[in-house]
């Protein structure tokens, strides 16, 4: 008897924390929102997947700002350091509309006179303005943002499926890091690159991606999305590299029981 009193408390002590930690998990604005697109879009595969075939997911189409104009009225070289994440805050213009304006320069702004960027999502489609090797007008002036970083676009047109484009991008910003060897800590909301001048001068961009203006879980939830594409495609890679190291080990196999065969029939002839 006296064995079990002293075991309810502990046992009490034991239910209020597993309580506590449920209700951590459940306030408004915290992991909620990930954990509900991460139901909706289900788990990223946990299977290799080559880079060629990733590309052909995205859908993507080039249509480039023309060169010496507008936002390319500059040419900057750039080698992509970070990925910048921004949502278009424009309930009308899908990506195509967003390419359009981009290239007859009806987008003013920034160092160079021109607001330009690499890619703008929508839920079917990306399009490409701008070389990955020279900079944009997206994030912060004539900052790292700017000066080191892609500018992703996601469209917010009324039509647009968010979750179809949020799941896009993060393919897309998988296959960017993929292939410019970008690590996962240089994945940026707009609003880590502060505006000089500007108050407050970090963005609430992209804003449906984060917690009070502030990147939180939600953003977190985002990153970790990315990752998970980002490691199929290094999975490949992997997958390959070690098929590889069995072919050769094979080679040098066949190889070796050769040489034996061949000093063995030499030692037969000379008998
Ligand atoms: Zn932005």
């Amino acid at each position: 008897m006296k064995c079990v009193l002293a075991f309810l408390p502990a046992a009490v002590i034991g239910i209020a924390l597993v309580l506590l930690a449920s209700c951590n998990s459940s306030q408004p604005g915290s992991s909620s929102k990930g954990q509900l697109w991460e139901r909706e879009l289900g788990a990223v595969q946990n299977v290799p997947l080559s880079p060629d075939e990733a590309q052909k997911e995205l859908n993507l189409k080039v249509d480039l700002i023309p060169e010496g104009k507008y936002g390319r009225r500059l040419f900057r070289e750039m080698t992509p350091q970070y990925i910048t994440i921004h949502s278009t805050q424009n309930p009308t213009g899908d990506a195509y509309a967003h390419a359009k304006a981009l290239n007859r320069g009806a987008l003013r702004g920034g160092v160079c006179g021109y607001l330009c960027w690499h890619f703008t999502v929508q839920q079917d489609a990306v399009i490409q303005h701008l070389p990955t090797s020279e900079r944009g007008e997206h994030a912060d002036f004539d900052g790292p943002g700017n000066r080191y970083s892609i500018g992703i676009e996601m469209c917010e047109h009324q039509s647009n499926d968010q979750l179809e484009t949020m799941e896009r991008t993060a393919k897309l910003a998988a296959s960017l890091m993929y292939h410019h060897k970008i690590p996962i800590e240089n994945i940026r909301a707009h609003y880590h690159w502060p505006r000089e001048g500007y108050n407050p001068p970090n963005k609430d961009c992209p804003h449906f991606l984060l917690e009070n203006g502030q990147p939180g879980t939600t953003w977190r939830w985002f990153v970790g999305r990315i990752q998970r594409h980002h490691q199929r495609l290094v999975a490949f890679d992997e997958a390959a590299r070690e098929q590889r190291m069995k072919e050769e080990e094979s080679k040098r196999r066949k190889q070796m029981v050769q040489r034996i065969w061949n000093a063995v029939s030499g030692l037969v002839g000379l008998g």
